[in-house]
């Protein structure tokens, strides 16, 4: 089995999406993700993205053209972190990495999916 072009994810980019969700809730966090040699490493906040109740908004218009963002990650303020259609939606238009948490926002309410919406495996390093 080949390793994916994105493989890993730091412990603390974990704990800061866990803390930013936390914070926003019962808003949506909306952040995109940033990689180098396959591992996820920072998260960049996207000026203008929007977090609503039902679901957070990507504007793809603001995304700079930054080839180490490799993919999206947003939080459900509820106990499911499957993709809505919304979800799939934005994971086919941008990104091939895509993280959902969910409440309680903890180290195993996240999960990372592909451009297809496909539960992936990413390794917290
Ligand atoms: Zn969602």
């Amino acid at each position: 089995m080949s390793r994916r072009k994105v493989w890993g994810i730091e412990r603390e980019v974990l704990e800061m999406i866990n803390q930013a969700s936390r914070q926003t809730h019962p808003l949506e966090f909306v952040a995109a993700m940033r990689a180098e040699d396959g591992v996820i490493y920072e998260l960049v906040l996207l000026p203008g993205s929007i977090s609503s109740g039902g679901s957070a908004t990507f504007p793809s218009f603001n995304l700079p053209i930054d080839l180490s963002i490799v993919g999206s990650v947003h939080s459900h303020p509820g106990p499911y972190n499957e993709p809505s259609e919304a979800d799939l939606h934005l994971f086919s238009s941008y990104g091939s990495t895509h993280i959902i948490t969910c409440m309680p926002y903890d180290m195993s309410s996240w999960r990372c999916y592909d451009r297809q919406g496909r539960p992936v495996e990413l390794q917290v390093v």
